[in-house]
Order: C-alpha cells, then sequence, then structure tokens
C-alpha cells in the first residue's frame, strides 16, 4: 500500500510517501516555519535534486495541500492522483493511558488526543493540526494515529508509578509513560529476528541516542521499562536536557537565584534547553561537536561525553537487572548509529555481562550491524532506526482491517 507518513510539529510538518510492503521511498521533506516568515517546503525523490519552494504557509493544511499538489504534479510528482495514496499515518506523541496501539482516526480518537494535551502541551497540538490538515485535504481518506508512547504501555505499575500521593496519579494521570516507543519497537523486533531467539526467552535494551535519548528493556518483545517518564525530560542526559537530576534541586535553585527571577518557566527552560551535554560542555549539543572539542583538549566536553557514557551504561546495568538477565544490546538514532567511540566506551563499561565487541564492525556507521564478537555472551547491534516504516506498517494493517 502506498502509505503517507506525517510528523506535524508546530511549525513544520515532515512527511513521506512510502510503500509499506518494501519500505521505498517515494518523495519526503519538509514543510517548515509554518505561520512565520520565510516558510518553505522542502521535496525531494530517490534520484532527483532536491526542490525547495519558498512560499507562505499561515497554517498546517495550506502546507498540507501544497505537499499533495508536489506528489500528484505532472512534472515533479511520484503519483497520478491522490486516489494512489491508500491511507496516512500521523506520529502522535502523547497517548496517555488510553491508547497502547495504532488506531483509526475518528472523532472520538481526535477527542481523545485533545484531553492528552496536558500532558503533551507542546507536541499534541500540532500533531493535531497535522490530522486536521489533512482530513481538510483528503477527506475520507483513512487515517491512522501512531503514537509515541503505546509501546510502553505493557511496563507493568511497579516501574511507572511514582512515590507520589496516590492521587495524583489516579486524578491526573501524573505516572512514567515513555517516548520513543516506535523506535524501540522497531529496532527490538529487528533485533529479536536478528538473533533467531524464541520470543519468549529474548531479553533487550535498546538505546535510542539522538537530540533525546531513551534506554528502554524489552522483555519477550514488550517494553517492561524506560528512561523517559510523565515527560521526555526525564533519563539520561540529553542534547540540551537535564534528565534525571534531584527534584528538590528545582527550589533550591529558584531560591538562589530568586534575585535575578528564575521563576518556573525560566527553570522550565533551563532544564529543557539549556542543560544536558550542552549545558555542561558549555560547546554544542551535537556530539560531532564534543568529539571534535574533547579531542583538541576541551575538559567540559569530554566531562560531558562521559557523563552521557556513564549513565548510558547504568541504565543498560539497571534494565538488566530489571529482566534478571540480557541477551541483546541495541544502538540506534543519530548518535547510536554514527558514534563507534561512544557504543565502544559503553559496552566497555558492561563487561561484567559478557560484551564483547568487534572493533571492525563497530567502525561502520549508519547500518544494520552486529558489532559484538562470537563468544560475546549478549549480541549487540547497531540497527538504524526507521519510524516511518513502522508508522506506514501499522496504518496500512488499520486502513486495511486486518
Ligand atoms: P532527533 O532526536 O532530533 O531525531 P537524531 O536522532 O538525528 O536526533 O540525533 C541527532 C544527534 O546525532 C546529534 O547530536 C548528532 O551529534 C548525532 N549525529 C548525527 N550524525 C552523526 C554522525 N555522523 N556522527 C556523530 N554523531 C552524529
Amino acid at each position: 500500500m502506498i502509505i503517507l507518513v506525517v510528523n506535524a510539529g508546530s511549525s513544520s510538518l515532515k512527511y513521506q510517501l512510502m510503500d509499506s510492503e518494501d519500505g521505498r521511498v517515494l518523495a519526503k521533506g519538509l514543510a517548515e516555519r509554518i505561520g512565520i516568515n520565510g516558510s518553505q517546503i522542502k521535496y525531494s525523490r530517490p534520484g532527483a535534486e532536491q526542490l525547495v519552494e519558498v512560499l507562505e504557509l499561515p497554517n498546517h493544511s495550506v502546507a498540507m495541500q501544497r505537499v499533495l499538489e508536489l506528489l500528484t504534479s505532472p512534472e515533479c510528482g511520484v503519483v497520478e492522483t491522490m486516489d494512489a495514496i491508500d491511507a496516512v499515518g500521523h506520529r502522535v506523541v502523547h497517548g496517555g493511558e488510553r491508547f497502547a496501539g495504532s488506531c483509526l482516526i475518528d472523532a472520538e480518537v481526535v477527542a481523545a488526543i485533545r484531553a492528552m494535551i496536558p500532558l503533551s502541551p507542546l507536541h499534541n497540538p500540532p500533531n493535531l493540526a497535522g490530522i486536521q490538515a489533512c482530513r481538510n485535504a483528503m477527506p475520507g481518506k483513512p487515517q491512522v494515529a501512531v503514537f509515541d508512547t503505546a509501546f510502553h504501555q505493557t511496563m507493568p505499575a511497579e516501574a511507572y508509578m511514582y512515590a507520589l500521593p496516590y492521587s495524583f496519579y489516579a486524578e491526573h494521570g501524573v505516572r512514567r509513560y515513555g517516548f520513543h516507543g516506535t523506535s524501540h519497537q522497531y529496532v527490538a523486533e529487528r533485533a529479536i529476528a536478528l538473533m533467531g531467539l524464541p520470543l519468549e526467552e529474548s531479553k533487550i535494551v535498546t538505546c535510542h541516542l539522538g537530540n533525546g535519548s531513551s534506554i528502554t528493556a524489552v522483555r519477550a518483545g514488550r517494553s517492561i521499562d524506560t528512561t523517559m517518564g510523565m515527560t521526555p525530560l526525564a533519563g539520561v542526559p540529553m542534547g540540551t536536557r537535564c534528565g534525571d537530576i534531584d527534584p528538590a534541586i528545582i527550589r533550591f535553585m529558584m531560591n538562589a537565584k530568586s534575585e535575578d527571577g528564575l521563576d518556573i518557566d525560566r527553570m522550565d527552560r533551563i532544564m529543557n534547553h539549556e542543560s544536558g551535554v550542552l549545558g555542561i560542555s558549555g560547546v554544542s549539543s551535537d556530539f560531532r561537536d564534543l568529539y571534535a572539542a574533547a579531542d583538541e583538549g576541551n575538559k567540559r566536553a569530554q566531562l560531558a561525553l562521559d557523563m552521557f557514557i556513564y549513565q548510558v551504561a547504568k541504565s543498560v546495568g539497571a534494565y538488566a537487572a530489571a529482566m534478571n538477565g540480557l541477551n541483546g544490546l541495541v544502538f540506534t538514532a543519530g548518535i547510536g548509529e554514527n558514534t563507534p567511540a561512544l557504543r565502544a566506551a559503553v559496552c566497555e563499561r558492561l563487561g561484567y555481562l559478557g560484551i564483547e565487541i568487534d572493533a571492525e564492525a563497530n567502525a561502520r556507521r549508519g547500518e544494520e550491524v552486529l558489532i559484538s564478537t562470537a563468544d560475546s555472551r549478549v549480541r549487540v547491534y547497531c540497527i538504524p532506526t526507521n519510524e516511518e516504516l513502522m508508522i506506514a506498517k501499522d496504518t496500512a494493517r488499520l486502513a486495511t482491517g486486518v
């Protein structure tokens, strides 16, 4: 089936038209600066140069309409008419406890995604705008929502509850939800297929290491714990997010700096945008810059890398304990797929689990590869993630009702 995969942000709309059977990408691109001056649409097809069209995009609906015109245009299109597009799959960030899997979108699902806005105020509103834009542009076309949180709905209560008064969970949904679920599920399924183990025996840790990073324990193909929490701020340090800190630090910092007007919004901005490896190094949130700076002797860049590696290794160890064993470890996303030195450094700390890395295999980047030796007690993989394919497959399955 030909599926349009849509990932709508507050001022952007990423799209990919793909064949859900073989994962072939027909065309993809990005509308950016929607509702802001200087908006544009990027559009690319395999074997052709990328088009960049500068035009006014007052809202997501106008952007979607133009994307559809490009996809069906006689000059640069890849399908003849919109009829060739079988269904649309949307990435939706927060599905709360309501969605443990993908679902066909109807008025009730839209209302449920809207009801989840308090849990994800930055992401669910633009996701809804993307859904509405597609409903306007393609009325009657099946549309499917694929949630970042859904894969983690199998976590047991002992893993997802916070030790706060129970009423905050019961009345407001304060609990761990976890994110990057589509990515964790995709790479875990790939690893299980590559390992050739019976599903029930598989105990895998998946490390999605990108601008945002999270680590998940996947036992028998099901998420049983993950480092992100009620929001994507929790867990290991990230590009600009602090990850786990002592919660009492927030009050302490606000009091210590109160004369400077460190209110809760400023605090939130510090923890989300000025912390992580950027905050520690003062250099960059990008790991390529950190490695370059550390190579030149920048100690704070080295410290940021060491802290990240330490926390990733610590999380893997915690999840080996949570699953009472480990037979697979996966690295994915921008950093996980492209940084052999970081993979090696994490694995060096995990020797006690019987992990041995094959230096030659580990030197490869951005491809699906076994990077552990034949003797390693845990099979370690680099697996490029493919959230779009996962979304396309779920969409095709739900749109055909099988
Ligand atoms: P997002 O979470 O925004 O999807 P990505 O998964 O693309 O992010 O990851 C972005 C991170 O990946 C950046 O910090 C960057 O340092 C890292 N990265 C991407 N490509 C490379 C590369 N070739 N070598 C090292 N790091 C890379």
